[in-house]
């Protein structure tokens, strides 16, 4: 994949990389968390630099709920969407209505060329929704 996007393989890129991969929407301080059991001694600032180039280069989805921290995924380009808990942040990926990106067909584009839309539906996830789930 790294190689793909041009972009050169270095430890700690396939460390974040993995870890994106293997916790969908994790926010940056549980991708620190993960990396650093993989490669000992990795500077936040390196964790963030490395983000950023995965973002950059299309290998990773960076999204930011409202009220949220920055969360990544390695699910990209499909354009889904995601659904997220009021109560715990909670987040699952939610696929795109019908399948072909109708969303993309705005009902005013105003003369833009649109090429992404982002649709975030808010609820309660089941285990916040249950009640005496407590
Ligand atoms: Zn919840
Ligand atoms: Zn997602």
């Amino acid at each position: 994949m790294l190689r793909g996007a041009a972009l050169r393989v270095t430890r700690p890129r396939l460390a974040v990389l993995a870890a994106v991969h293997d916790h969908p929407h994790a926010e940056t301080e549980s991708i620190i968390g993960v990396v650093r059991t993989e490669l000992g001694d990795v500077s936040t600032q390196a964790v963030y630099d490395v983000l950023r180039a995965l973002t950059d280069a299309g290998l990773v989805r960076r999204i930011e709920p409202a009220g949220s921290v920055a969360r990544y995924e390695s699910r990209v380009a499909d354009n889904h969407h995601h659904v997220v808990c009021r109560s715990c942040g909670a987040v699952a990926d939610v696929d795109c209505a019908v399948g072909h990106t109708p969303c993309l067909t705005a009902s005013g584009d105003h003369g833009y060329s649109i090429d992404e839309a982002e649709v975030t539906y808010w609820g309660l996830c089941p285990t916040c929704s249950t009640p005496h789930s407590i």
